[in-house]
């Protein structure tokens, strides 16, 4: 069984950790790899390495810094399959999503090349007689990003490419459940011949997480993942004097309203319930039918029921697995908890049996209708195939009961009506909004706005965001006298 290794100076060497945990293929059980639990020992080699990096990086200039990810992003291109691939085996989602969660890796590259502009600094000349002020921007130092296991291959590019181009050295740490994508693309950035040091990978789970939270020599964290954890690494982090972008969970409403299209707005709802198996911090959960609907509850129905589940890498499969035997055992022991709350199964996707898989993590797609809004259930993160139905009678107790929410991440409306949108986006607290759109995800150039415990920080990932992340700006106020000399 291969044992995974650890990126570190331009080199793939073996953890100082002596335990290691399965990597898992979650339709099947089979064992992909080892992963090491990883140890504070290999966060100090990847500093070092790393502070070492940054010394000659931020020196080249920026135009010459994006070349690489030019080329980066043509090997993207080359192997996105085989990525995707990998992707399927480790995550669970089915091909299609993981290539399409390269694609927009990509798109962030391809941004990320667009830095020395959104780098540039400002100027004012004469700010007072003969003096001229400006600011520029300076990359941080070392930076860290602290991926989850749901999008292996995208997550880390949104902040990657720019931590890069603006002049930063780099540790990632993926998640431990799926470091397999990210192994394979380190694999791939390592024929960049970058500067040694400038990208390093970390294998492990919470040791190296501290060691990062801890470590002197890192400047900038951005994590991706649940909300607890988000709150940690933002509070030692920033404790440690680092600056912290910390992205959490989420719980995303969708409004539904009788004006809507039902067609349209059933398959979209429905991929953005079901997609990735309901394993995306902006799939949509919470399906808020207001007024007088004659047939949207059985329009959804039907479009759930059929859904194929299965492996990923199997023709038409349009749904994988879970990603752990536990997080099917809490996924399942969520949905009891809808029926015991007072909630009614319309489609019951336990139990589910593929064939070939039976020892697969997979729950089919479900609806449980009619959930009290003040249950436990209507305010808990359920990351798992399950649509959450509630009906209720005005736009205004919709808005309200999302707003009751403790996160903000998504919300979403389906309507034929400018005034009812505008009133939606306008109140709505959440940082990305869709309107007749099921899975708001801003494309590179927005930031990845979370609000509310989706987030903890000031600077979101991608966009000009990123930039500002990691960039320090620094001001220069200057005078030249031509009788400076004889003055003083
Ligand atoms: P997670 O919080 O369990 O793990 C995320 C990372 O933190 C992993 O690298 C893991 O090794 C590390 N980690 C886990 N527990 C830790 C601990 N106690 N101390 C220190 N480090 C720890 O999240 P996950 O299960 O991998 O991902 C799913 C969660 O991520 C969901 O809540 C989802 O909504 C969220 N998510 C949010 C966004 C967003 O943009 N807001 C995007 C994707 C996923």
């Amino acid at each position: 069984m291969e044992k995974l290794q650890n990126y570190i100076n331009g080199e793939w060497v073996s953890s100082r950790s002596e335990t290691f945990l399965n990597v898992v293929n979650p339709a099947s059980q089979e064992v992909l790899a080892l992963v090491p639990s990883g140890s504070v020992k290999d966060v100090e080699a990847a500093a070092v390495a790393a502070e070492k990096g940054f010394s000659e990086w931020r020196r080249m200039p920026v135009s010459k810094r994006v070349q690489y990810l030019f080329q980066l992003k043509k090997l993207l291109e080359d192997n996105i399959d085989d990525i995707a691939r990998t992707i399927v085996l480790e995550s669970g989602k089915t091909f299609i999503e993981g290539k399409a969660e390269m694609v927009r890796a990509i798109e962030n590259v391809e941004n990320a090349c667009g830095i020395p502009t959104l780098i540039q600094g400002e100027f004012s000349e004469d700010i007072a007689q003969g003096i001229d002020e400006y600011m520029i921007r300076q990359p941080l130092g070392v930076c860290a990003c602290i991926a989850p296991f749901n999008f292996p291959g995208m997550i880390p590019f949104w902040f990657l490419p720019y931590a890069l181009a603006c002049g930063n050295s780099y540790i990632l740490k993926p998640s431990e459940k799926v470091p397999l994508t990210m192994t394979k693309v380190i694999g791939l950035m390592d024929q960049l011949n970058l500067p040694k040091g400038v990208i390093n990978m970390v294998h492990g789970g919470r040791e190296v997480v501290d060691g990062l939270l801890e470590h002197p020599v890192i400047k900038g964290i951005s994590f991706v993942g649940s909300s607890s954890v988000a709150r940690y690494v933002y509070a030692k982090g920033a404790a440690n004097g680092k600056r912290v972008q910390a992205q959490g969970g989420a719980k995303n409403p969708v409004i539904i309203l009788p004006d809507a299209d039902i067609d349209m707005t059933t398959q979209i709802v429905v991929d953005s319930v079901f997609g990735c198996a309901g394993q995306r911090c902006l799939a949509a959960s919470t399906i808020i039918t207001v007024g007088e609907h004659s047939d949207i509850t059985e329009s959804l129905v039907e479009s759930t029921k059929d859904r194929k589940t299965g492996f990923g890498l199997e023709e038409g499969v349009l749904m994988g697995p879970v990603i752990s035997v536990e997080s099917k055992n809490r996924v399942n022991g969520l949905i009891s908890k809808g029926l015991n709350e007072g909630g009614k199964l319309l489609v019951d996707g336990r139990n589910a049996e593929i064939s070939g898989f039976e020892q697969g993590n997979f729950i089919k797609p479900t609806i449980l209708e009619n959930i009290p809004l003040d249950g436990e259930l209507a305010g808990t993160e359920i990351f798992g195939p399950v649509m959450s139905l509630v009906h209720i009678q005005t736009i205004e107790e919709a808005i309200q009961f999302i707003n009751s929410g403790k996160y903000g991440n998504m919300a979403c409306i389906f309507t034929s009506s400018g005034l009812h949108a505008r009133k939606f986006r306008h109140e709505a607290e959440a940082g990305n909004i869709g309107i007749n759109i099921g899975v708001a995800a801003p494309v590179a150039q927005f930031p990845f706005s979370g609000w509310k415990e989706s987030f903890y920080g000031d600077l979101h990932g991608q966009g000009k965001h990123a930039v500002e992340f990691f960039t320090q700006t620094k001001v220069v106020i200057e005078r030249w006298l031509k009788e400076w000399n004889r003055k003083f």
